[in-house]
């Protein structure tokens, strides 16, 4: 396999900051590796893993090894393994130690010939101090570039802390903001779907939309994330970034092109559209639940206050009737919802579109349905209605058929006939992070105007007192996302 080179001409080096953390071993190691494999890396590439452990070179490499053949053993050639494990290297440094600098700047060695890409891949709160170290120590000049990860900040104060402190060592260009839903095949192909096809583009408006509907569904509950969680819950964890990225996909205007500037521009002025929600109308526009005992993945569970040990006003479920104050979607809502211990794991975009506008067929025609499921399988499929097949006595009958685009089945029968790999989302995050390409990234203006709004919500329930309301763990979420939709006559697509 023939490997990529840098643009720059220098060899390029990627640092894994936190590289013995979670993250790191079930997605970051992982995916490298497959990039690897696909050719799609420098043959000089160097991959420094950094991190408070001490572990001998042995020790290091091992944990690599692992964590890559736990995740892609099946679909991983032996020799890309061992290809893969001569790039890389550890070096054990404290962030909380002015060594930090230094002693990563001997690990690197001349910084004249080399371009690397950082991964931070710790906690926020060691964003700051690693840029100061990286800064201070001159290992941030260009075309060095930073890649962080969410959450960034937990509310409009905090995530302009956390970007005043990147951008003092790296300028806006060099930033790389992951939300890994951008590195979803499907999300992709949203772009293509509404840009590379004519006949959608007519319909892709209020006059032809009744509404649109975002999940994220998980069965699983908060588990061992449950400090970190009860400090954010699912607004802050999930809607202000997965879900808002996902509403900018859908709603955006048609970019001028797909350079980094042409998309996110775009998408800002998405998020700038959206109607403030305030205390004013919190209580018409968003639904808060919590998970009480119940069954979740054929367990029983305790239920959220029962698994911290005391009683908590953080929200496990969030539902959000948003609207876009523009020309092209006023009128139609985008209803969002996302939780955990929900009865099946799903992630999807559904748009439903209007009646046609006088029925001939006395009230069997339903209206069209897009739906793009990114989770569990991806897959893009179409309600059409259909005349039922055969005769009756009565005349015609209709029937809703699904045009199905299954990325399952378009994958199958690869060169090799074998079916394609499902790619880990952060394989095309981490290639365009190193190719220098943040298209796919979180511009500042987008995090901080995602922020903002969301801001106005949590404000609005502290102002009015809204705590989230108990559901059992294995349904479908609160009563009160129901009613949100029943106000308008609508329902959610379970
Ligand atoms: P983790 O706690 O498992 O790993 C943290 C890493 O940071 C370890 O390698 C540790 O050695 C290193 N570290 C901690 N303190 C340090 C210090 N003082 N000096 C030097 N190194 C130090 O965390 P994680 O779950 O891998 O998460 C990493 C980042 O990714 C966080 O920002 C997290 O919010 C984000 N994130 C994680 C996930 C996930 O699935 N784990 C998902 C989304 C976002």
């Amino acid at each position: 396999m023939s490997s990529t080179p840098a643009r720059s001409g220098r060899k390029p080096v990627f640092v894994l900051v936190g590289g013995t953390g979670d993250l790191a071993v079930r997605m970051l190691w992982p995916s490298l590796a497959m990039l690897d494999q696909d050719g799609f890396l420098d043959d000089r590439l160097r991959v420094i893993s950094v991190a408070r452990q001490k572990l001998s070179h042995a020790e290091a490499i091992k944990m690599v090894s692992d964590a890559i053949q736990a995740r892609i053993g099946k679909d991983l050639q032996p020799a890309t393994l061992d290809r893969f494990l001569k790039r890389v290297s550890h070096v054990s440094l404290d962030a909380s130690n002015d060594q930090w600098g230094p002693g990563l700047k001997a690990a690197l060695g001349d910084l004249d010939d080399i371009e690397v890409t950082y991964f931070l891949s710790v906690s926020p709160t060691l964003f700051k101090p690693i840029c100061e170290h990286l800064a201070s120590s001159g290992l941030n000049a260009e075309p060095n570039r930073v890649i962080i990860e969410k959450p960034i900040g937990r509310d409009l104060a905090t995530s302009k802390e956390i970007n005043d402190a990147v951008a003092h060592a790296f300028d806006e260009t060099r930033t790389f903001r992951i939300d890994h839903y951008l590195g979803k095949e499907t999300v992709q192909n949203l772009i293509a779907l509404r840009f590379g096809n004519i006949i959608f583009e007519p319909l892709w408006n209020a006059q032809a939309i009744d509404h649109v509907q975002i999940t994220v569904a998980e069965t699983v509950g908060v588990g061992e994330r449950l400090g970190y969680y009860d400090e954010y819950g699912a607004l802050r964890d999930m809607l202000q970034n997965h879900l808002l990225q996902l509403v900018c996909l859908t709603a955006m205007e048609p970019p001028s092109g797909l350079s980094s500037d042409a998309l996110r521009n775009e998408k800002v002025k998405v998020l700038k559209s959206l109607k403030p929600i305030d205390a004013s109308n919190v209580q018409h526009n968003t639904a808060r639940g919590q998970y009480g005992p119940g069954f979740a993945e054929g367990k029983a569970v305790a239920g959220y206050e029962a698994e911290k040990g005391s009683p908590s006003n953080t929200e496990t479920y969030v539902a959000i009737k948003a609207e876009i104050a523009n020309w092209r979607w006023a009128g139609t809502p985008f209803y969002l919802r996302t939780g955990k211990c929900l009865p099946s794991r799903a992630t999807e975009i559904m748009i439903q579109f209007r009646d046609v506008p006088h029925s001939i067929f006395g009230g069997e025609a339903r209206p069209n349905r897009l739906i793009i499921r990114l989770q569990p399988d991806e897959d893009i499929k179409l309600t059409i209605m259909n005349k039922s097949p055969g005769l009756t006595a009565e005349g015609m009958h209709l029937q809703a058929l699904d045009l199905s685009l299954s990325l399952v089945s378009a994958f199958d029968g690869g060169n090799d006939g074998k079916p394609a790999r499902r790619r880990i989302a952060y394989e095309r995050l981490i290639l365009d992070a190193l190719n220098g390409n943040n298209a796919q990234f979180v511009r500042r203006d987008e995090v901080e105007a995602a922020w903002e709004w969301v801001d106005g919500i949590i404000e609005g329930w502290q102002r009015t007192g809204m705590k989230p309301q108990q559901y059992q763990a294995g349904t479908f979420g609160p009563m009160s996302a129901y009613t949100l939709l029943d106000r308008d006559g609508r329902s959610w697509n379970d």
